[in-house]
């Protein structure tokens, strides 16, 4: 049996090189996505999903618990990303989320209801 990673032909979605790329499942939310042998050495992740998986979880950094402002400022370092930039990218996110929310008449995901989807 072959154990060997299975790179192809791609576009990494880390640092958006066109190389060989492998597909990977996310720590940041229910995505998956190519990174390059670099990236994937490093362990950098997708800057985009990192803001959205944030911004799903409210304002940086005052909603973030401890463990995972950790990570983000790691993810930041490799991105060469300020925080401010970070705080500033996720507010945008998270204003867009509310926009939705009060789009659809919902005050926050909280008033989702399964229920309501359901006879
Ligand atoms: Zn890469």
């Amino acid at each position: 049996m072959n154990k060997e990673p299975k790179f192809f032909k791609g576009r990494c979605d880390s640092c958006a090189s066109e190389t060989d790329v492998i597909t990977i499942c996310s720590v940041w939310g229910p995505w998956s996505f190519s990174v390059c042998k670099e990236c994937l050495e490093q362990g950098k992740d997708p800057y985009k999903y990192i803001v959205y998986y944030i911004a799903g979880a409210g304002r940086w950094p005052e909603d973030i618990n401890a463990g995972y402002q950790k990570l983000v400022r790691e993810q930041l370092v490799l991105h060469g990303i300020s925080e401010e930039q970070f705080k500033r990218d996720v507010q945008r996110e998270f204003d867009d989320l509310m926009e939705i929310y009060r789009e659809a008449d919902l005050a926050s995901y909280n008033d989702i209801h399964m229920e309501d989807f359901f006879d």
